[in-house]
């Protein structure tokens, strides 16, 4: 595995993250013991850049991981829409509560629209910038799926790290096209913003052409690391293979490419109907609860929805 400096934060971080969204209750609702091991393995084969935020409810697995490895030095990513101090203080006295650690590596203001959504968020960074001071914070910054976003954090010397939606196919920016964020990150990795992207895969959507899109996200100049959701040992195989440059063999491919995979949508969803549209099996409607569901029996996971989801909530899991 090989590692590399976050912009300026000082910190050493392994090209793969293990996003652990994919574990927890919002997605493959492993067992506590289940998505520890699952973590283990992850950082036995070299990783130690685990991402989470408050909302994916996984602090519980990295305590477990964090507990298993005390002289390791395992980097934690977390993030909180906190709007307030006091719902930042909240949300890292939680952090640091969960995961019990005295201290959290990186945190983030999540999922920043703009330079008006930052300004709104001010006091909850400021609290945060406090917080570094006094060593309970390692480095603060934003996630986002929006290139204005990135550019407003760009420009600001208080943010450290950048953790943008970013993949090969442009999925999921939601105010422009992939080369448009290619250039805005390029030039805020110039300014010393640590970059991490997610997405790399478009939430699943990518992956009948996984090996393209992780290697692209890999090569990309201004990426110190890429986190990728990973649910079985298989998968964490595949991408410390090819975050190392290495080949990947043809059988742990199939393995995993057979796994059973479902469209998954949000729990957000705004049941605005637009990804129905675009259905070409009509697997998709509108339930009692004002949200759109699928049924998955007819659903062939070619992907068209989730293009047409201006929010990005259709994902393939
Ligand atoms: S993936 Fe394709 S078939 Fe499945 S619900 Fe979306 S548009 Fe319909
Ligand atoms: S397009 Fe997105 S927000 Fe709208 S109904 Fe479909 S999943 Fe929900």
């Amino acid at each position: 595995m090989e590692y590399r400096n976050l912009g300026r934060t000082g910190i050493n971080v392994s090209r793969l993250c293990f996003g652990s969204l994919t574990i927890g209750p919002l997605q493959a609702g492993l067992s506590l013991d289940e998505g520890a091991v699952l973590l283990k393995y992850a950082a036995e084969q070299g990783v130690n850049f685990f991402d989470t935020a408050e909302i994916y409810d996984s602090y519980a697995y990295l305590r477990k991981l964090l507990r298993a490895f005390p002289n390791k030095d395992i980097i934690i990513s977390t993030k909180s829409y906190a709007v307030t101090a006091e719902e930042m203080k909240a949300s890292l006295d939680k952090a640091r509560k969960e995961l019990d650690r005295d201290y959290i590596d990186i945190f983030l203001l999540h999922e920043q629209e703009s330079a008006l959504t930052i300004r709104g968020h001010r006091a909850a960074l400021d609290y945060l910038i406090e917080s570094k001071e006094k060593g309970l914070v390692k480095a603060v910054g934003i996630s986002t799926h929006r290139i204005a976003a990135a550019q407003a954090a760009a420009e600001m010397p208080e943010i450290d790290v950048i953790h943008p939606l970013f993949n090969i196919q442009g999925l999921g920016i939601q105010d422009g096209t992939r080369q448009q964020m290619e250039n805005v990150l390029t030039g805020a990795a110039a300014a010393g913003k640590g970059i991490y992207l997610m997405k790399a895969l478009g939430g699943g959507n990518l992956l009948p052409q996984a090996d393209e899109a992780l290697q692209f996200a890999f090569s990309r100049p201004f990426v110190s690391a890429v986190a990728v959701g990973m649910k079985t040992p298989q998968e964490v195989d595949i991408n410390v293979l090819t975050a190392s440059g290495l080949p990947v063999p043809d059988e742990l491919k199939k393995r995993v490419s057979k796994a059973l995979r479902h469209l998954h949508i949000d729990p957000w969803c705004e049941g605005c109907g637009e990804c129905a549209e675009v259905c070409p099996q009509g697997a998709l409607f509108l339930g009692a609860d004002g949200k759109t569901h699928v049924r998955q029996e007819e659903c062939l996971l070619c992907g068209y929805c989730a293009r047409a989801c201006p929010y990005f909530y259709i994902k393939v899991y």
